[in-house]
């Protein structure tokens, strides 16, 4: 059992991370700028888990917290969520995402160097990958993100990769995820996007609850199964589990690895518009409307890299992603704000 550092822990996948990690026996610090999160979630995280978790409100960019931090816990490795993650904010306001998700982790590292900490987990996407030549989209894929977004997750990885060679003890997991989506099965925790999402499912759940009128769907001309995009839809359980799985890799071995997870299975709109409606009942009205600019036809993981250096491969069905996302939905209409 090991004491993690988790970076952006209040987040969607930094809190459900947290509940795993207390379930496997680690003791949890957190340190979260609330820029995008509520502590409410770190209060559900414990309620979840029935234990503490130790919680520091602050900066990763803030050298001297990092110090005193790592001071005051002997921390054994780090997971790395703290980022912004809106793609389109990022082609508006570059500048915010290179300081807050490089600079921030540089700073990150090198408190880490001067305590001492060599393992960490990074939060990496497979907008690395940019528009991939092929599916599925295994790890040596070429690397070109075409959005500052993903240019931030590009460099952090190359950050981590020279890291890595030059300090013998350094070990870094970059986890290059697909779509997470869905909620702890309690209903307690779960994605709270701050404004209109832009994303998919939290699109449909908020449709589904009557806060959207109706899902546009972006485009259903591109050469999919059904015209309509195709991505890997991961539960965000399963997604926690694997950076506990990380961890362990962490554990027994050194050197940086970027490692894809997916499910391995593709989903169009479409699909996941029905499987949601057979899933919960709801109703999920929906208009075809002109195709998103920036984005691509598919995109799906080839995760077996995961399963063989990480014992790792999702179980979860997207019928259970379905219901324990509308669940915390139907439970939470306004997310955390309801408290
Ligand atoms: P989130 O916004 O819910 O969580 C990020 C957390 O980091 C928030 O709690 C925010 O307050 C905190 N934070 C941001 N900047 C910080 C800073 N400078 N100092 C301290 N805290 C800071 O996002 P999420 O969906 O949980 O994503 C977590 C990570 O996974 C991010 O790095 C994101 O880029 C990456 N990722 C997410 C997805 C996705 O679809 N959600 C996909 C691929 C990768
Ligand atoms: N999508 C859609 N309507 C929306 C949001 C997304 O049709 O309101 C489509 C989008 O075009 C893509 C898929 O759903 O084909 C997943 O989009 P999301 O933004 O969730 O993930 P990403 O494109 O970043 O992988």
């Amino acid at each position: 059992m090991a004491r993690i550092l988790v970076t952006g822990g209040a987040g969607y996948i930094g809190s459900h991370t947290m509940v795993e990690l207390l379930a496997a026996g680690h003791d949890v610090v957190c340190l979260d700028n609330f820029s995008n999160s509520s502590p409410e979630a770190v209060k559900r995280v414990q309620e979840i888990a029935g234990r503490e978790v130790r919680l520091f409100t602050g900066d990763i960019r803030d050298r001297s917290l990092l110090d005193s931090l790592f001071h005051a816990v002997k921390v054994d490795a780090v997971i790395h969520f703290a980022a912004l993650k809106a793609v389109g904010e990022s082609v508006a306001k570059p500048l915010a995402y290179y300081e807050n998700n490089v600079a921030g982790t540089l700073t990150l590292l090198e408190a880490m160097r001067a305590a001492h900490v060599m393992r960490i987990v990074f939060s990496s996407s497979a907008t690395v990958y940019g528009n991939p030549d092929k599916l599925p989209i295994t790890e040596d894929a070429p690397v070109r993100p075409f959005n500052p977004y993903g240019q931030t997750k590009a460099m952090v990885e190359q950050i981590l990769r020279d890291w890595c060679v030059a300090e013998p003890g350094a070990a870094a997991v970059a986890l290059r995820y697909f779509n997470p989506v869905g909620a702890h099965p309690s209903g307690r925790i779960g994605e709270d996007p701050a404004d209109i999402p832009n994303n998919l499912f939290p699109f449909i759940t908020q449709v589904a609850i009557g806060k959207r009128e109706r899902l546009s769907v972006f485009g259903n001309d591109w050469p999919t199964v059904d015209g309509t995009g195709v991505r890997d839809y991961l539960h965000v359980v399963d997604l926690a589990l694997g950076h506990v799985k990380a961890l362990d890799w962490l554990a027994r071995d050194h050197g940086f690895v970027a490692i894809n997870l997916g499910t391995g299975q593709g989903t169009s709109v479409l699909e996941m518009v029905h499987a949601f409606e057979s899933a919960t009942g709801a109703k999920v009205p929906h208009t075809i409307v002109a195709r998103r600019p920036g984005d691509i036809a598919a995109c799906w993981a080839d995760a077996s890299l995961a399963h063989r250096l990480l014992h790792w491969q999702a179980t979860r069905s997207l019928e259970d992603l379905c219901a324990s996302g509308w669940r915390w939905q139907q439970a939470n209409p306004e997310g955390y704000r309801t408290v």
